[in-house]
């Protein structure tokens, strides 16, 4: 059975000079903490759809991710500890000795399947995905990153751990699965700010606007587009020194894919006096280390 209840999470105050400046006050939620094995906001992506492929009998997840995919790592290891058999499609050719994510993967019992960039671009098409069925029997799909209806329902709950008042809260973006159930939980008065770790990402507001369908929405939210650092995965001088000075004033390790890039934003964001004084704002620490 799915643990119901999570222990409190840990709301870690961020001492920034510029936040400080601007008279604003910065928390981390350490959701990095949050859960021993599937750490970060994936445990949140994951929970109701562990939930639903239980109740619909199904012992096997299979899903899709690049090489370096924390969704792979968090699925593998869900896999693992709930008992699930679990299939990741790889996009690209097997790479050996394989990296760090792949081999906990695979240690975690996940069947590494690698398919060509071209055929990776079907994945979403129905033929291809009753070809994965011929091929692998039944299983129970979680797109890649893992985003739909579930774990944005699952993400809703992020905000319920935070224990206290705030205006903002603030999140890196890589589909927008988590920003939109943030969204969906926010009170009038609050918005959620996203940091795009892709370029070219104005798309995402469209993908988040209809994973918000059907549900109410009473805060307000924007994206920040200019925090990618040349694209996804991509770094620069400037943000690996960011990473390290923050880790060292903060004693909170950031990577440079998400967290390091939201950060880095929102500390931006403060010099040019984006928030109000007074402001509190929670940055979501969504793991990825
Ligand atoms: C997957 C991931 C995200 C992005 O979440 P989305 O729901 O796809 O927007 C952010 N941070 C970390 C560390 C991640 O692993």
């Amino acid at each position: 059975m799915l643990p119901k209840k999570m222990e409190e999470i840990p709301l870690q105050e961020i001492n920034d000079p510029a936040v400080a400046a601007a008279g604003a006050r910065l928390y981390m939620l350490r959701l990095d903490l949050a859960h021993p094995t599937v750490p970060g906001n994936k445990w949140f992506k994951l929970k109701y759809n562990l939930q639903e492929a239980q109740r619909s009998g199904t012992r096997t997840l299979l899903t899709f991710g690049g090489a370096y995919s924390n969704h792979i790592a968090a699925v593998a290891a869900a896999g693992k500890e709930y008992g699930f058999h679990t299939i990741g499609i790889i996009r690209g050719e097997e790479h050996t000795p394989l990296n760090n994510v792949l081999e906990r993967a695979k240690a975690n019992g996940m069947q590494l399947e690698y398919v060509s960039r071209e055929a990776y671009l079907n994945k979403t098409e129905q033929e291809f995905i009753n070809e994965l069925g011929h091929r692998f029997g039944k299983f129970y799909l979680l797109p890649e990153g893992g985003t739909n209806a579930l774990a944005v329902q699952g993400c809703a709950e992020i905000c319920s751990h935070i224990r206290i008042p705030f205006q903002r809260v603030c999140c890196a973006v890589g589909t927008g699965g988590t920003i939109a159930g943030l969204i969906s939980s926010l009170d009038s008065g609050q918005q959620a700010t996203g940091f795009a770790v892709l370029k070219g990402a104005s798309f995402l507001k469209g993908d988040i606007e209809a994973l918000l369908a059907r549900r109410s929405v009473r805060g307000s939210w924007g994206l920040e587009l200019d925090y990618h650092f040349g694209g996804y995965a991509k770094s620069a001088k400037a943000l690996d020194d960011f990473i390290l000075s923050f880790g060292r004033h903060n004693n909170i390790p950031l990577e440079p894919v998400y967290t390091g890039k939201m950060m880095y934003g929102i500390v931006e964001m403060a010099k040019a006096g984006s928030f109000r004084r007074g402001e509190v704002i929670i940055a979501l620490h969504t793991g990825g280390l």
